[in-house]
Formats: structure tokens, sequence, C-alpha cells
């Protein structure tokens, strides 16, 4: 931008309807004007032009400013005439030239110039010079307005610009504003949706797990006030859902469950006005519901929304596709007392009633009481006392050896777990193994185990000559099998004990397998990339299906020793070792026999095509010890036939 100040306009024109008035002004601005402007010039340097009247003034600004030398001021002459006032005059020259700067000469009998401001607007423009005019006095004016329009000259488009930037920014700002409006609207409408998101179950729109959980602790902290206020909880869970899922389809399942919340919800009871709070019903996972039965009057009240919530689950229900289900429920309650101190206990001793109820057939209820509190408290000293012997390494691993058949070589050893108890003894797997899946101690139990399993053998390996083909195979539960981080952890496990994969067996039981067949095959394709050989375990104990055992990607099958227990009894038996041998051959699988107590046993499995065998018949699971004086001895199986 040119930051030059412009040239003072020295375009004067005077309006006046007597000639005397305009020589007046010219003989002024030539004797007394700057002499900014070379002093030879006769009106020093001023350019006066004139007009009688104000059409005249107006034709004379206009023509002016169109020939791009405007006038910067205009000397009027105040007093009334015939075609109007000084003010009209002003008028007149402003619509041609807005920018022309006014100075009226008034006498004083002219009416007051302040009257004469009031009248026009544009008054920053405007002075007025007093009659008679003193040539000095209309010269400084003259030159001081000449800069004075120079300096406004240079402003105005400054000004412009100025007025447009703002104008500009202006509406940037109402278009944040707009912006921040809609989306404070879109961020209040999302954070709504999550915060019911995060409190109601996305199927039914009941309340979730946490809602539930926070409706259990209010309603447990009126049980410690004054009334005998109580409350319920009541665990449904409908019978033989997976079947029903199964059979229906994932879609039609949804609408089922659908259905049953609404009928639980019809059950509710809409309690009194003044009543602090109201039931509740919640979805927790895929069929079990709870409800939240407030401010009990009575246990007839159970009693009596049992049979409401019964009936209602119980009847028939027709799907969008036009299919009927018939479904019932179990149901197993808790009755709140100040005993509680966490809304978990309340679900769980609910569920533990809930166990009961399924466990006497379907659509049976049982309320949970005294017998099954002591049961639940042996259960959950259990519980703590396993959580502590696996936090301080209190557990122990026997191990078994696993005998060829064909040469009686030991080919290694089945870890088995064992818990040294200090007032029960030798704890058996069989009696805490299942207390741990169901309260997720199995985790790191499981790590445990994998971990002393892999130390121990490569233990071994380091130390005894010559039994490096030893290998030792682990337990994995249906649980530990689900873990996402199964393989890291026992990469890691091996890194950290220095085992090579290849030496590592694991052990699976056809129920983890067939839970999710297509998610198992993949771990276990992961866990044979990295070398670590799999036991299909207990074979035979569960869906039996030698379909599978064509396509799943394991090592080797153990038959489970109720078959080799009932074979020389029990032809079929017999024969299923047979085709399991026969088809293990097909794919290059190899055959171990569990349970091998006799030597007829023996002969028999050898002569069926069994590759190995484990049983009381070779060695009793042995501790660490006792194990490494079998494998000192030579690890031959010295008996065998
Ligand atoms: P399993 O994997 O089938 O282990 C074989 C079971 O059969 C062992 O019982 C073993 O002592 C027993 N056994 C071996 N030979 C004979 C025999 O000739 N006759 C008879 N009657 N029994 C024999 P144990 O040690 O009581 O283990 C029972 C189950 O506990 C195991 O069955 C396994 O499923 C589970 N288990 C053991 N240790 C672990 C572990 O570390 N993790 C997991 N997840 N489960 C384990
Ligand atoms: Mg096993
Ligand atoms: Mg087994």
């Amino acid at each position: 931008m040119n930051t030059q100040p412009s040239t003072p306009n020295r375009r004067i024109l005077v309006v006046d309807a007597s000639h005397g008035a305009h020589d007046a002004f010219r003989d002024a601005l030539a004797r007394y004007g700057s002499t900014a402007v070379g002093s030879h010039v006769a009106d020093r340097g001023f350019d006066v032009r004139s007009a009688s009247n104000g059409a005249e003034a107006e034709q004379v600004a206009r023509t002016a400013r169109l020939a791009g030398e405007p006038i910067a001021t205009a000397f009027v002459d105040i007093s009334r005439g015939p075609t109007g006032d000084g003010v009209d005059t002003a008028q007149r020259i402003w619509r041609a030239d807005p920018a022309v700067q006014i100075v009226f000469c008034a006498a004083d009998t002219d009416d007051a110039w302040h009257d004469i401001l009031n009248r026009l607007a544009g008054r920053d423009r405007v002075f007025v010079l007093r009659k008679p005019i003193d040539p000095a006095e209309a010269s400084q004016t003259a030159t001081a307005l000449a800069r004075q329009w120079a300096a406004q000259h240079d402003l105005t488009p400054r000004l412009g610009q100025l007025e447009s930037h703002c104008q500009q920014r202006d509406a940037q700002l109402a278009q944040l504003q707009r912006a921040l409006v809609t989306e404070q609207s879109l961020r209040r409408t999302a954070e709504q949706r999550l915060e019911h998101e995060a409190r109601h179950d996305a199927l039914t729109g009941l309340a979730n797990r946490t809602q539930l959980i926070e409706r259990l602790g209010i309603s447990m902290g009126y049980l410690h006030g004054p009334d005998d206020y109580t409350f319920a909880v009541m665990t449904i869970d409908l019978d033989g859902f997976q079947s029903i899922n199964d059979g229906l389809g994932p879609k039609a399942a949804d609408q089922l469950l659908v259905s049953v919340a609404q009928r639980l919800t019809t059950c509710l009871r809409t309690l009194e006005k003044n009543s602090r709070l109201t039931d509740v019903v919640a979805r927790l996972s895929s069929d079990e519901f709870v409800v939240l039965l407030d401010d009990l009057q009575g246990p007839e009240v159970v009693d009596a929304i049992v049979q409401r919530v019964q009936e209602a689950v119980t009847n028939s229900y027709e799907l969008e596709d036009g299919r009927e289900v018939r479904v019932t429920a179990g149901i197993g309650i808790a009755i709140a007392d100040v005993g509680y101190r966490e809304p978990d206990e309340l679900l769980r001793d609910a569920d533990n009633a809930l166990a009961h109820a399924k466990a006497l057939g379907k659509g049976r209820y049982v309320i949970f009481d005294a017998k099954m509190q002591q049961e639940s408290a042996r259960r959950m000293q259990s519980e703590n006392e396993l959580r502590t012997a696996i936090d301080t390494g209190e557990l122990e691993l026997h191990y078994q050896p696993i005998v060829s058949l064909e040469s009686g070589r030991i080919e290694g050893f089945e870890s088995l777990v064992r818990w040294p108890h200090p007032e029960r003894g030798l704890i058996p797997p069989n009696d805490f193994i299942p207390l741990a899946e169901q309260t997720g101690l199995i985790v790191p139990l499981g790590y445990w185990v994998l971990h002393e399993a892999c130390r121990q053998l490569a233990y071994w390996r380091e130390r005894l000559d010559g039994q490096q083909h030893l290998s030792v195979s682990v337990n994995l539960s249906p649980e530990q099998f689900r873990q996402p981080d199964l393989l890291d952890q026992i990469t890691r496990i091996l890194e950290q004990t220095s085992l090579p994969a290849e030496h590592l067996k694991l052990e699976v039981t056809e129920s983890a397998v067939m839970h999710d067949p297509d998610k198992a095959t993949q771990v276990l394709q992961g866990l044979r990339e990295r070398n670590i050989r799999i036991l299909l375990d207990d074979f035979g104990t569960g869906f039996s299906s030698l379909s599978y055992l064509h396509t799943l990607p394991i090592d080797v099958i153990k038959i489970d020793r109720t078959f080799v227990m009932n074979m020389s009894l029990n032809g079929e038996h017999a024969a299923t070792i047979q085709a399991v041998t026969t088809l293990a051959e097909n794919r290059h699988l190899r055959v171990i026999a569990e349970g091998v107590e006799t030597a007829d046993q023996l002969v028999q499995l050898q002569s069926l095509g069994c590759h190995f065998g484990q049983g009381y018949y070779f060695a009793r699971p042995l501790d660490a010890t006792q194990a490494e004086v079998l494998i000192r001895d030579g690890g031959q199986w010295l008996k065998s036939a």
C-alpha cells in the first residue's frame, strides 16, 4: 500500500449570489494562501471556482469530480436566497460529491451554526466562518482543509478496506459460531447416545450390567435404613438356549430375546408414587436376564412375581418368519439383607440358586438359602486359598511317563498339577480345576503350569545325558485355549525357559475345540507353525465324532482311558480304537492310549496299532524327583512287552 501522503487538494468552490464575494475570496487566497505551492501563482496555488447558487454548485462539483479533479472545499454563503439556503446548497454539493468539505460563511444574524449542524448529516465535513470574511482566516481555512481532504482521501480507501475486512471477519465469526453450535449439539447428541449405550443393552434396550450394579448399589444403601426395607435379585436363564440358538439361527434367536425382554418388562411392578425406587430388568449376557425386585413387602411378593415371570416367558412366541417357539426359564433368587456388602455377592448367590433350579429341571425356581450360603462360603474360601496357592507358587507338578509301545522307551511326560493343601493334603486336579475354570483362576494357573513344565524339561535336557528326545505335554483348559494372548504367552515362556518349541506338546480336549471349531483351528495352526505339537485329549468322551479328526490340525490323538478300560469287555470300544488308529495312520497322526493298567490291555493296544501308552501299568504320575530318577535309570520302561 502506498504510504506517501497525497498532495493537498487546493480546488475551492465559492458559492455566493454576490460577485463581490467571489472576488474577495480570490484576493484572500492569493494574498494569504499557502506558500507550499509556488508563490508566483496568482491565487497562490488555489484553484478557485465559482457558483452563484446550489444548482450551479452541484453542477461544478459533479463536473470536477467526473474530470478527476474533485473539489476539496466549498465556501458556501449561508444566507437565505430565492433558490434555498446554505444547507440546501451543501446537500446538493454532497449529492454530486460527498467528500467535499463545506465552510459556511455566516453573518451574525444568520441561524446559529449549531442549528445548521443539526440539520445536516456529515457534520465532520462542515465548518463555519464568520462574516465579514477575514482574508487571512479564509486562506488558512482553505489551506488546512486542502490538507485534510488529502488526508481523508488517503484514509478513505483504507477505512473501506478495514471495513470490508471487518465485515469478512464478522461473516467468518458468524459462520464459526454456527459451526460451533452445530458441533455442540452433535456432541451433546453423541454424548447422550454414548451415555445411553454405556448403561443399556444394545439388543433389547434393557438396563445392562453397569446400570444394574449401580441400582443394586443404591438399593443396598437403603438396607441400613430405619425401616425394614429389603429387595430381591432374580436371575433368569432360558432353558436350553444354546440349542434354541443353534436351531433358529442368530437372527431369529435375537428376535426371541427381544420378545423375552419385552415380556419381562411387563412383569415389573409399577410402584407407588412415593416409593423411592422401582423394579429394574437387565440383560447381562446372551439369555441371562436379571430382575431387581425393589421394596419387597413380604416373601409372598416374590412368589407372585416368579409366577408372573414364568407365565410371561413360557407363552409361545411367533417369530417374524412365522415360526412358533416355546421356551421355559430357570430362575434363581437371592433376597438382600445387611450381610451383603457388594452387588456382585447378591448376583453370585442368585446365580447359585439358578444353578440349583437348573439342576432340578426345566422351568424351575429356587430361592437362595442358608445351606447354599454355607456351600457358597466354602467355595469362596477355596477360591481364595487357590488364588493364594497360585500367587505364592504352592502348586506342584507331577509327571506321568508316556511310553513307546514299540520300544518301551519313555518318550515324554504329561504334566499333571496337584495342590498340596496344608489341611486337606494333596488335592487332585479334578477337585480344583473346575473351580479354577469357573472363577477365571485357570488362566494364571495355566500359565504357571506351562512355565513350570517347560522349565523342568529344559533342566532335565540340560542335566541328563541322552534325553534330548524327551517332551512334555501340558493340559490346556478350554478357557485358557480361548485367551487371545495364548500364542504370545507360550512364545515368551519358551524363550524364558530356553526350551525348544518342538519339545512342548499341548493337550486340548474335544470340547475346547468344538466350542468354536473355526477359531480353534486358527489357534491350533498358529501353535503348530511355532513347532508345538497338539494332542487331542480324552478322545471318545465328548463328541466322539471321527469326522472332524480328518480336518483338525492336530498331531496326536489320546484315546480316553474309559475305552481302554472296557476294551476287552466291549467289542465296540476295541473297534473304535481300531478305527482311530487306522484313521491316524492315514493322516500320519500318532495315537496314545490313556489309562493302561494291565499287561492284557498293553498287548491288545499294541495289536490295535497304538503307538504310545500312558497308565499305572507303566507308572503313576511322579513328582519331579521321582521322574528324574526314572530318567536317570535309563528312561526305559523295562517291563516292555
Ligand atoms: P487327563 O489330562 O486325561 O490326565 C490323565 C488323568 O488320568 C490323570 O489324572 C492321571 O493321573 C490319570 N491316570 C493316568 N493313568 C491312569 C490309569 O492307569 N488309571 C487311572 N484310573 N487313571 C490314570 P489327574 O492327574 O487326576 O488329572 C485329571 C485331569 O485333570 C486331567 O485329565 C486333566 O484334564 C486335568 N489336569 C491335570 N493337570 C492339569 C493342568 O495342569 N491344567 C489343566 N487345565 N488341567 C489339568
Ligand atoms: Mg491330559
Ligand atoms: Mg486325558
